[in-house]
This record gives C-alpha cells, structure tokens and sequence, in this order.
C-alpha cells in the first residue's frame, strides 16, 4: 500500500541529506587546501625556515594522518623557537579557522596545530556523529531544486495540487535556516518536515460512529448512514463491508436498496445482503428511491436496528437527475451522515467526483476503496483535504472483512515507517 508515495518520500530525504553533506565536505575540503597552501606559503617565510625543517612531517600533504607532529625536543632553545613560531602562524588569518573553534567548543585543550581529523575524516565522522564544522544553516537553494523535483512526482502520483504545494512549502518553511551540526541532522531534519507536513494534511477531524450510533441510541432513533459515489468504485461491497464493521461491534443494521436506476443493483445488493445475513428493504425497479430509504428507517425503528444503510443510484456526478433523487431521499430521511465512496485507483478523478458530491449534497465523510491495490496513494492524502472531510474508512480487499477505519497517524506510519 502506497509504496510508491514512500519511495518518493524516502528519496527526498536521501537527496536532500546527501546534498548538504556533499557541499559541507566540499566546503571542509576547500578550507583544506587553502590551509595547505597557506602553510606552504608559510613554510617558505624566513622566519619559519628553520622550524619547517623540523616539522617536514606537517607540510608533506597525505602524510598528515599520521598525527600532528611533535616539535622535537632538542633542547630550551628550541623549545622558545617552536613557541614563537606557533604564535606568529596562529596570528595568521588562518589560524581563526572555524576548526580551532571547533576544538574549543568540544571542550579539548585548545591545540594550536593543524587538527588531524580535519584532513581526513574518521569513521565516526563519516556516519554523522561528528559536528558539522561550520554549524551550516539550510537555505532554499539548497533545496529548492529537489522539492520541486517531489512537487512533480508527487502530482504525477495523483497528489492534488494544492496538497503538493502545500506539502513543499511546509517543508520548505520548516528546512530553511535550520542549523545543521551533525551530518546525521539533515536527514532527521527532513524527515520530521515531510512527516509534519504529511500529517498537517491528513488532520481533518474525524468521527466517532460508535459514539454516534450511542447517542442515537437513546434517543431511539437509528444512525442512518447513506452512500453516494458513482458506479464501480466499490459502493455495494462497502455498504456489505461496513454492515459486518458493525455487526462484528455487536450493533443490527438495515440495507436500503436505494438505487432503483440501475439495473441490476437490488439483485447485486440483495446478493451481498443475504451473504453477510443483513435484512434488506427493497422496492420495484424504478420505484421512488426515497421511498425505499424511508421504509428501511421505519423497519429500524419497528425493529430496534441501530444503523440504516442506504444504497444510492451511482451515476456520474454531473447527471442533474442523479443529484436531484439523491436531495429527494437527503430531505426525506434526513441522514446522519452522508459517506461518499471514492476508488483509490483513480486518483485524482476520485478526489474531483468527491468535491462535485459535497457540492451538490453536501459530504460528511468519505470510503477510499481498494487502498489495497494502490501504490501512488495520492487519492489517500488529497481527498479528505480537497473538501475537509475525514477519510473514515479504507478498503482493502475484497471480502467483506477488508475494511478499516481510518486514522491520519496510521497512513503516516505507513508512508513513514519501516519495511
Ligand atoms: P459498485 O458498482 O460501486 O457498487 O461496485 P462494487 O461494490 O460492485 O465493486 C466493484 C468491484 O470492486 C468489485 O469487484 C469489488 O470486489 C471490488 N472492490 C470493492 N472494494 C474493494 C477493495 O477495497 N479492494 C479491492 N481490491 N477491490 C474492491
Ligand atoms: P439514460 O438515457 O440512460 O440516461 O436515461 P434517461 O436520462 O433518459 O432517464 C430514463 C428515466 O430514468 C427517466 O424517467 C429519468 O427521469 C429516470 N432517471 C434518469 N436518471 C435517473 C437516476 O439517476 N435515478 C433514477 N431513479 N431515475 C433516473
């Protein structure tokens, strides 16, 4: 399930971490050389032409790791010599490298020589552990590159524009001028910003259906719950999913067979109903869908049934007829929470036929199906965004138990998580 948004993700953070670490060890190298040069300028003086004698070791470049040399101790003379000359380089403009500060601040005796790990890093320095030299801070430039590189692959994986803006300009305003001391920071660092921003686009507030079915409970009235979406996307299998959602919680739900338009649609809901032995309210072919509805809340009620689930003609969202039935049974029955049924697969289309249904009757929460088959999971993190609804439940298979409420904290772990 969404393996290709994680991919995406992880390679962000990969390319983010390994640009900055590249142009610090760039920059660490760079001051290298000049430190070199500038030694060698150095060695040449003069004043330091004795003293270079004795310090060979220093000057010859690639022999450094072998520790910083120490000034042999011939005799006082000597001694005074080495002092004086350690002096003269420290007052060199490139004696106040960032390098000394280094070492003062990791609390070591302040060491006027060339620090060795400075020339070739160590293993520790390698993975991370070591500080950043400079305390680099990140700037746009840095990134601005790769996040738009995310910004088009997340679109091309059905991310909703504005969810992709949103989601790069989070990131952005939560990198940039963040100080890196640690090579290991910029992963961390990349990553609780994705993490931040993903999860700042999943937080629609939720619903309780339990709670709701409760509290209409005392008052003696069933949780009417009616399905919308168009055909195919998975509206039958949903309602029979959520139907054995609640058995399995110990609640007795109704079916209304609803969608009286298309044929075949009793038989296909009455199949499913009869399997998962659910009472189904059913009319003619053809008969006023409204009415249905309103026989199936009555059965509830005779009956004690907590939840009524009402089928709805699946056509497409732009059928005036489609849209005015399904505000006939909104104003008849008065539903508690109209779902709308979306198919994961179909990406973006999914999250525009959602806006068109919350616009013509108005969405109250949302079934993403067939989650299972979907690797890009841009429907996933866009649609409950687009219109501010909760995503409430995903599917993920096709029997009637692969259903799954769904929590923000959940889909994060998935794209966020380990393998
Ligand atoms: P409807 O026309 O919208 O009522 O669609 P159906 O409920 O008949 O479902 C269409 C097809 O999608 C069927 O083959 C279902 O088994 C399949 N389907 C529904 N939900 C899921 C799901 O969550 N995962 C998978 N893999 N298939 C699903
Ligand atoms: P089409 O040619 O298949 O699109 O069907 P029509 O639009 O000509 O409609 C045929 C009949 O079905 C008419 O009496 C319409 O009022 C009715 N009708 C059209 N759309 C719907 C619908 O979404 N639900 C229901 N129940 N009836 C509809």
């Amino acid at each position: 399930m969404f393996e290709s948004l994680k991919k995406k993700l992880s390679g962000t953070i990969g390319q983010i971490s390994e640009k900055i670490s590249k142009e610090e060890e760039e920059a660490q190298k760079e001051d290298k050389d000049k430190e070199i040069s500038e030694k060698k300028d150095i060695s040449e003086t003069p004043l330091e032409k004795d003293i270079s004698e004795n310090e060979e070791d220093i000057a010859k470049p690639g022999e450094e790791d072998k520790g910083v040399p120490e000034i042999p101790k011939k005799d006082e003379t000597d001694k005074e010599e080495s002092k004086k000359t350690k002096k003269t380089r420290i007052s060199r403009p490139w004696g106040k490298s960032k390098t000394k500060e280094k070492t003062k601040e990791e609390g070591k005796p302040e060491d006027k020589s060339l620090p060795r790990e400075e020339i070739e890093p160590s293993e520790d320095e390698k993975s991370g552990l070591f500080s950043f030299v400079r305390h680099k801070t990140i700037s746009e430039n840095d990134i601005d590159d790769i996040l738009f590189e995310l910004e088009m692959s997340l679109l091309e994986g059905d991310v909703a524009l504005e969810v992709a803006e949103q989601i790069i300009n989070t990131v952005k305003e939560d990198l940039v001028g963040r100080k890196i001391k640690r090579r290991s920071d910029v992963a961390e660092f990349t990553r609780d910003a994705l993490k931040k921003a993903i999860s700042d686009i999943l937080a629609v507030e939720g619903q309780d259906l339990d709670a709701l079915i409760k509290l209409k409970k005392k008052q003696g009235e069933p949780l009417k719950l009616m399905f919308v979406g168009i055909n195919g996307t998975g509206k039958t299998t949903s309602i029979a999913k959520v139907a054995t959602y609640f058995i399995d919680k110990g609640y007795k739900p109704v079916i209304a067979a609803s969608d009286t338009f298309r044929a075949g649609a009793i038989e296909q809901l009455t199949h499913h109903a009869d399997k998962i032995g659910v009472k189904i309210i059913k009319h003619k072919k053809g008969a006023d869908p409204a009415a249905v509805a309103f026989d199936a809340v009555e059965h509830a009620r005779a009956q004690g049934k907590e939840l009524v689930l009402v089928d709805t003609a699946g056509r497409m969202q732009t059928n005036v007829n489609l849209m005015d039935e399904m505000k006939k049974i909104k104003r008849v029955i008065n539903p508690d929470l109209i779902l709308f049924v979306g198919d994961a697969l179909t990406g973006n289309d999914a999250v525009e036929q959602a806006r068109k249904f919350d616009d013509a009757v108005g969405i109250d929460g949302i079934i993403l199906t067939k989650a299972d088959a979907d690797a890009k999971g841009g429907a996933a993190l866009s649609i409950g965004h687009v219109i501010n609804k909760p995503i409430l439940f995903i599917g993920t298979g096709q029997s009637y138990s692969d259903i799954m409420e769904f929590r923000p904290e959940w889909m994060v772990e998935q794209v966020f998580g380990e393998e």
